[in-house]
């Protein structure tokens, strides 16, 4: 499915709350708060949608749009980022996320447990440390970047602890994906991308997905596209997913839509796999794209910020 976007400002954003199948739905009366979701998943990438626009409408970068919006998704604990990330096998949070600017710098983390906002963890290792990508820091990385420190319990809600248990009973199905993401064109033409995920729920420890790796989940290039990825983790690093929509733009001229359904029918489709993507390209317009029942998302459509969402009645 796809879903073009065009802006009619000088600056463009899109972003997602994770493509899968619809939430798993906890038996009646377990989980307190469970009904609202649906709502609370609409209102928050509203939310989040607005905070990165503010940036930009501001004369703001890309860099810092798409990381204000991921940092309010990783607040809203109906994400699978920051708080209400879904857990390991183990009932812990291990978060992975990752920034990449149009000119070409990027940072990530993997397997990052105490950090509040994963997304300024990953900027934090690209604009101070001489790394890309670090796994499992030690907590004093984060201290000595003046970064919020919280409990790994602080993550856990109730509906995160009641999904582990309903997988490890075997009551829900397959994991569902979720992950949160933001592309963004500035003002000044730079493209930006982040993506921030706790993995799927039930994931191994230590298990690392695609979001942190260049490439894979998230990709920025000024005058290219800018790519934030959601879904099978191991499919979007075999399939080289985010650089592979680059390529394509990049030396066969593809149109961006375009690059994004063959990648993904190819990559993802193609691996049996499940995934959504979001892409902008330097003209500021972009593509929405999925294989899943629906991907969380929310854009610009002239005067109205539009969403999709589980209880969409457009769906
Ligand atoms: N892509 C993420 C991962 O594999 C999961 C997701 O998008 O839900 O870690």
């Amino acid at each position: 499915m796809l879903i073009k976007t065009t802006s009619q400002f000088p600056y463009a954003l899109i972003i997602h709350g994770g493509a899968g199948g619809r939430s798993w739905v906890p038996p009646k009366g377990t989980v307190p708060g469970a009904d609202e979701r649906p709502q609370l998943i609409c209102e928050g990438l509203i939310a989040a949608y607005q905070a990165g626009e503010a940036v930009l409408a501001a004369g703001g970068s890309a860099l810092d749009a798409v990381c204000a919006a991921v940092c309010s998704l990783e607040d809203t604990p109906v994400f699978n980022a920051g708080r209400g990330a879904g857990l390991t096998h183990a009932g812990e949070v291990e978060h992975d996320a990752a920034v990449m600017t149009g000119a070409g710098q990027g940072g990530a983390v993997a397997v990052s447990r105490h950090v509040r906002h994963p997304v300024l963890y990953a900027r934090k290792v690209m604009e101070e440390s001489p790394s890309v990508l670090l796994a499992d820091p030690p907590d004093s990385y984060a201290e000595n970047w003046g970064l919020e420190l919280v409990p790994n319990e602080w993550f856990i809600t109730d509906y995160t602890r009641a999904y582990l248990s309903a997988i490890q009973q075997g009551n829900a199905e397959k994991p569902k994906h979720g992950t949160v993401g933001a592309v963004a064109l500035d003002a000044s033409g730079q493209l930006a991308a982040a993506t921030s995920t706790g993995g799927f729920g039930g994931k191994p420890v230590a298990r690392v997905g695609d979001t942190p790796i260049l490439g894979a989940g998230t990709w920025a290039e000024n005058g290219v596209v800018a790519v934030s990825g959601t879904g099978h983790g191991e499919a979007f690093i075999q399939g080289a997913v985010a650089h592979d929509i680059a390529a394509r733009i990049k030396y066969l001229g593809t149109p961006l839509p375009e690059a994004v359904e063959t990648t993904m029918s190819v990559e993802i489709g193609g691996r049996d796999s499940l995934g959504g993507i979001i892409a902008l390209g330097p003209d500021g317009n972009g593509a929405i794209v999925w294989n899943s029942d629906l991907c969380l998302c929310a854009w610009r459509d002239g005067d109205e910020i539009k969403t999709m969402w589980p209880e969409d009645p457009a769906l």
